[in-house]
């Protein structure tokens, strides 16, 4: 490919509306360009990195058996009533009507299509297994699109989804998933982690999550230094130690805290320690308030409140939605003598004697205990673990670690198969629902994760085999003939070893090359310069450690072919 003529728009300085490097990077690059809030166009660059991938899961996916399909974007409401999620799926599904007043969406997920398909299409326990997949745009009207590809609304998706004859098969197509993409991510290059993640309502370790591991990585995770627990914070299981306290229950009290809203305000007028003090925090579980306790120095995680209430949705009540609800001003909610639900942290009922709000302006209890002073709802694992946690599996040391999300993993059971009515007949003669798994891969976001993972302060840093380039050569004497001719020959001669190779040919200064080259992130670059003249020979630099060396044009497209296969290779 050629420079002057590929659509591949730098920019020198760091467009406003990126946050986040990877996102700031690819609009610098020239990878894409938006069109409106999470929706973009994929200019060439961008594409070719994003091919780079597909072709990458395309492999790996047929290797495990899977089949590939394409399935419509397009989807009927009526075929999302029959699993009730055109209701319950919220406002991430993009609904409308046709111009015949059909109701209509566009898919966020295929569960429903692929089951619709299943149900006609498979018939016997002969058919079984089946995986079929597909890459595809994905839709959905995200609340805050954001960080570029990393959080689009309009997105590429790998979905795939098996069908099995029983919970057995289906563990092991679950498997062959799992173990694909393990060899999906360390084919792009890239560190990552797979972990136990949340599986809602099915419960159990039938869902992990292949993390990215990025420094801006939006997930926590959890992995345990001394064995192989990994997971994601939102599922991390803390173990209860059960209180040894003796103390005696105390007489409640009510205090004065004046001003005093915060918790460490509180705490501090008050000389205790957080840990003594119990929040009272209102979520809007679907709407509706209810109030959960956590300890002072702990937080909630909303997905395990979200999974003990079996809501769709919690977030945080504002302050006006608090008082609205409960009557008491932010800062002194408190349990005893509340109006709404209210649901409770294990580690909470084991505490004796400890501080709350008190309901009114101005005051706090003293002296507070579970059972004799108030009732909860339900008592249960409601908050984050931390790194002072044990290990839920072996009692040992946690670390903590940031992550981006590609790849998820699911079993997703029959729920899927029972509602739509999808069953085959199995060899005993008894019609039974299919057994299903679920297993998707942002796309689009792996490169956007590659890169938050692989950049420095001059650009891209592309692992070798998501590069739409493994090397460009720079042509520094646009109008020296014999340097001219030497470039053109290493290009011709890399591209005839199979090479994947850019030439710069613009008529440009050689500073703005070498950025736009460090800017890229192509692995390898070929400077071909005035020093040629002299030496007769061209410079290699990798873009990884910057490490440079110099030989003869033949040696280079030969060094440079061996290289870049082992590399390759390697992965
Ligand atoms: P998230 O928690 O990030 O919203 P999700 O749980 O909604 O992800 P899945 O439904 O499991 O995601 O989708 C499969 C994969 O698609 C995810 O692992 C992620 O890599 C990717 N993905 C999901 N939403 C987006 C998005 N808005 N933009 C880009 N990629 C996405
Ligand atoms: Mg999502």
């Amino acid at each position: 490919m050629r420079y002057s003529q590929i659509l591949l728009p730098t920019l020198k300085e760091s467009p406003a509306e990126a946050e986040v490097v990877s996102h700031v990077l690819m609009l610098r690059a020239g990878f894409m360009r938006k069109l409106t809030a999470g929706i973009y166009t994929y200019l060439p660059f961008g594409l070719a990195a994003i091919r780079k991938v597909e072709n990458i899961v395309r492999e790996e996916m047929n290797r495990a058996g899977a089949q590939e399909l394409l399935m419509p974007m397009v989807q009927p409401a009526d075929l999302w009533r029959e699993t009730g999620r055109y209701e319950k799926y919220g406002p991430e599904l993009l609904r409308f009507h046709d111009r015949h007043e059909r109701e209509s969406c566009l898919g966020p997920t295929h569960e429903e299509v692929i089951t619709d398909i299943a149900r006609k299409e498979l018939h016997s326990y002969r058919n079984l297994p089946v995986n079929l997949y597909q890459i595809q745009t994905k839709f959905r009207d995200e609340i805050r699109p954001r960080f570029g590809l990393m959080r689009g609304r309009e997105f590429i998706m790998k979905d795939a989804y098996s069908f099995d004859v029983s919970d057995e098969a289906a563990g092991i197509s679950y498997m062959k998933m799992y173990d694909a993409y393990k060899r999906i991510f360390t084919r792009c290059g890239l560190e990552f982690r797979a972990v136990q993640a949340d599986s809602g309502a099915i419960g159990g370790s039938f869902s992990h999550e292949f993390m990215v591991l990025a420094k801006t990585g939006e997930d926590t995770i959890v992995i345990c230094k001394d064995c192989e627990y990994a997971a994601n914070m939102e599922k991390a299981v803390v173990k209860l130690v059960a209180s040894a306290t003796t103390e005696a229950p105390a007489d409640l009290e009510k205090v004065e805290t004046p001003g005093k809203r915060k918790v460490d305000a509180v705490c501090d007028f008050l000389g205790i320690e957080s840990s003594r003090l119990v929040k009272t925090l209102v979520f809007k579980a679907d709407g509706n308030p209810v109030a959960v306790l956590v300890r002072g120095d702990h937080e909630v995680e909303e997905v395990k409140l979200k999974n003990l209430l079996g809501v769709a949705d919690v977030e945080m009540a504002d302050d006006l939605e608090v008082f609205n609800a409960t009557g008491v001003p932010t800062g002194y909610l408190g349990p005893v003598g509340i109006s709404i639900r209210v649901v409770a942290d294990q580690e909470v009922a084991e505490m004796r004697n400890f501080y709350v709000g008190g309901n009114e302006k101005n005051y706090h209890l003293k002296n507070v205990n579970f059972g004799r002073d108030f009732q909860v709802e339900a008592v249960a694992d409601l908050r984050q673990i931390t790194a002072e946690d044990p290990c839920p599996e072996c009692g040992g040391r946690l670390e903590m670690t940031q992550g981006i999300e590609v790849g998820h993993v699911f079993k997703l059971g029959t729920g899927y198969s029972q509602s739509m009515n999808a069953s085959f007949q199995d060899s005993d003669g008894q019609e039974k629902h299919f057994v299903m798994g679920c297993y998707g891969i942002g796309v689009s976001r792996v490169v956007a994760a590659a890169i938050e993972q692989n950049h420095d302060e001059n650009g891209i840093v592309f692992p070798m085999p998501l590069a739409p380039y493994t090397v460009i050569v720079l042509n520094l004497g646009i109008k020296d003939e014999a340097l001219t001719a030497v470039a053109e020959k290493v290009y011709r001669e890399l591209q005839a070893a199979g090479l994947e190779v850019i030439i710069d040919d613009r008529d440009e200064r050689p500073g703005l090359k070498f950025k736009d080259a460090d800017l890229l992130g192509i692995p390898y670059r070929l400077t071909v310069g005035n020093s040629f003249l002299k030496s007769g020979k061209i410079e290699i630099r990798r873009r990884s450690d910057g490490i440079t060396e110099e030989m003869t044009p033949d040696q280079a497209v030969a060094s440079l072919h061996a290289r870049i296969s082992a590399e390759l290779k390697q992965q």
